[in-house]
């Protein structure tokens, strides 16, 4: 069996995360190196390794990170002022944890698309 990420070795407790929201399909903590005030990852349980590995049976829980993102943005008071959701994918994409997070972004203004 391949060797478990980081993010599955958080999530089944074997090293500690802050989380800030889980359910039966996915966990939120926060971010060990924060890019902003608030910086969450919402994460599956699934270890899917990336947005490109997404197939049609994660249909429902694709949907599902995403109205996770809307409810850790307004637990963390963030949902008003706006905030950023951003997925990287692949090398030139910046992932550089092959299993699959949506970062929510917030707390500061932010400008572009982070391109850098
Ligand atoms: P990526 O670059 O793959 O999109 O994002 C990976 C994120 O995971 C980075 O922002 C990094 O700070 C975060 N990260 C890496 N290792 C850990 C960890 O052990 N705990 C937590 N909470 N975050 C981590």
């Amino acid at each position: 069996m391949a060797e478990k990420t980081i993010f599955s070795r958080i999530i089944d407790g074997e090293i500690p995360g802050s989380f800030v929201y889980q359910d039966e399909h996915c966990v939120a903590i926060r971010d060990i190196n924060p890019a902003a005030p608030v910086h969450v990852l919402v994460i599956p349980r699934k270890p899917i390794p990336s947005i490109a590995d997404l197939t049609p049976e994660d249909h429902a829980l694709a949907g599902h990170l995403l109205m996770v993102v809307r409810k850790v943005a307004e637990q963390e008071g963030v949902a008003e002022r706006g905030y950023r959701v951003v997925i990287n994918a692949g090398d030139e994409g910046g992932q550089t944890v092959p299993h699959l997070h949506v970062h929510v972004l917030g707390g500061k203004q932010m400008h572009g698309h982070g391109t850098a």
